[in-house]
């Protein structure tokens, strides 16, 4: 395993979170803190905020991404933004599966898959979730259950483009609750990651594709998660939402 042929990204999800007056308060604050950083650095907002994101960051190193994305072109959706509507303003990323999405909005591993087809095609990096509930990792399931969402969630999707996928581990116990994975965790699930998109692709490919640990990652424990083989960065709930605790999790990715 070679962490120089892949890149460390540390991506923000903001949630369901930040006003516009807020969010270019934030952003302002980040700016300098990424500066330094040798690590991608992406900021996904809600998408009241992409535009102001977008406009703000221009000429910096701090890429720009949105929550969701819908699988289709156009048409009758109501509520939902496609592709095309995100990369026409300048976004580049957008989480794909977020636990929360498959919780409470019925997001399924084969919509997970045509939105993440549908971004790729459009030119969008896609972060894709993955992770276990907590009574799956009780039932000692958790490598057959991210395999599977793993092998459903990137059907059809062609080795060129995986490699522009980033992979997120999210063991859906550890969202928001403050219990974290241990750094053994993270890197026993994001090795099983790996080694199964080596089996899907090879090994060349897998070991190009960015796998992030995101679950309460925040800067007491960033260090050890990050120093992990297979943990390429995080993607960042709570901590992303202050830019002084953000910048610590930069630095840890710089190192
Ligand atoms: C997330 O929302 O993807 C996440 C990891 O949240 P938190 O860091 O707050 O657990």
């Amino acid at each position: 395993m070679n962490k120089a042929l892949r890149q460390t990204v540390i991506a923000g999800n903001w949630k369901m979170n930040k006003t516009r007056p807020e969010a270019k308060e934030l952003i302002e604050a980040i700016k300098p803190l990424a500066e330094k950083a040798d690590c991608g650095v992406v900021i996904c907002v809600p998408f009241t905020n992409l535009e102001t994101a977008v406009e703000l960051t221009k000429g910096t190193n701090i890429k720009v991404g949105a929550e969701n994305v819908h699988f289709e072109k156009s048409g009758a959706f109501t509520g939902e933004i496609s592709a095309d509507m995100l990369t026409e303003i300048g976004v580049e990323y957008v989480i794909i599966g977020h636990s929360e999405r498959r919780q409470y909005f019925g997001e399924t591993d084969e919509t997970v898959n045509k939105r993440t087809k549908a971004a790729l095609a459009a030119g969008l990096k896609p972060i894709v979730c993955v992770g276990e509930l907590l009574w799956e990792r009780e039932c000692g399931i958790t490598e057959e259950i991210v395999a599977r969402q793993i092998k459903l969630d990137l059907f059809d999707v062609s080795a060129e483009d995986v490699k522009k996928t980033i992979i997120a581990y999210e063991p859906v116990w550890a969202i928001g609750t403050g219990k974290v994975a241990t750094s053994e965790q993270a890197e026993e699930v994001c090795k099983l990651i790996r080694d199964t998109l080596a089996k899907l692709y090879s090994q060349e490919v897998a070991d190009a594709v960015t796998i992030q640990y995101g679950g309460s990652m925040n800067p007491s424990n960033c260090e050890e998660l990050l120093a992990q083989p297979d943990v390429d960065g995080g993607l960042i709930g709570g901590a992303s939402l202050k830019a002084e605790q953000f910048g610590v999790l930069l630095n840890a990715a710089s190192k």
